[in-house]
């Protein structure tokens, strides 16, 4: 149930990859949750999810519509937040080292960060892991903020480099995985796969939304 009475929607952007899962935690936080294909979709909408998956695959299908620039277009009127996740956060970013497939597709953007696409290796050296949330940002309700959450790195991007206004709010093995700045939080792991709440949970508090889970 929501918290407060206040039920927030919440779009969870379904052009391709860990869409399903997304939406799942997004409701059992309270949020009213639909998907986003078309600019239209993300009308009325509170904030989005831009789920791990394939951030070429995601720019190509999103292009002819021009979905990106809109999604960053609503976040530079405010009122609106996006959370990005894995492929997600590559495409929030502001800076890519050797963007390769991406280079001339449109992105986000709009995060001061600058990332390494496929950092910690390809789909073989994919891993879990505990990721250390920063107290300020992940203590809320019954969850201590010591509690390590668990997630997985899947042709994880690396964080290279975090603008000054970017906050670092998740760190494995003391360096960067995940940050925020302004209504923008992003991270390089997959929460969705251990179902791991802390992320999301966080992204909704950002949005002014408080979740009873
Ligand atoms: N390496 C992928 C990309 O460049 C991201 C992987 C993921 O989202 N799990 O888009």
């Amino acid at each position: 149930m929501p918290f407060d009475g206040v039920k927030h929607r919440i779009g969870v952007l379904a052009l391709q990859g860990a869409v399903s899962e997304h939406a799942d935690m997004l409701s059992v936080l309270g949020a009213d949750v639909s998907l986003v294909r078309t600019p239209a979709q993300l009308d009325g909408l509170d904030g989005l999810v831009m789920p791990g998956g394939e951030s070429t695959a995601i720019a190509r299908l999103a292009a002819p519509m021009g979905l990106l620039r809109a999604i960053r277009a609503r976040l530079d009127g405010g009122d609106f937040g996006v959370l990005g996740t894995c492929a997600g956060l590559i495409l929030l970013s502001d800076d890519i080292a050797e963007p390769g497939a991406l280079a001339g597709f449109d992105r986000v953007g709009g995060l001061d960060v600058l990332v390494e696409r496929n950092g910690y290796g390809g789909q073989l050296a994919s891993f879990e892991a505990d990721v250390e949330c920063a107290a300020e940002d992940f203590e809320v309700g019954t969850i201590p903020a010591s509690t390590p959450s668990r997630v997985a790195f899947i042709r994880a991007p690396i964080i290279r480099r975090v603008g000054a206004g970017v906050r670092v709010v998740a760190t494995h093995q003391g360096n960067p995985v995940a940050v925020a700045s302004g209504r923008i939080v992003a991270a390089a792991y997959h929460p969705e796969i251990t179902g791991d709440l802390a992320l999301h949970r966080y992204f909704l508090r950002t949005l002014g939304v408080s979740s009873s889970v």
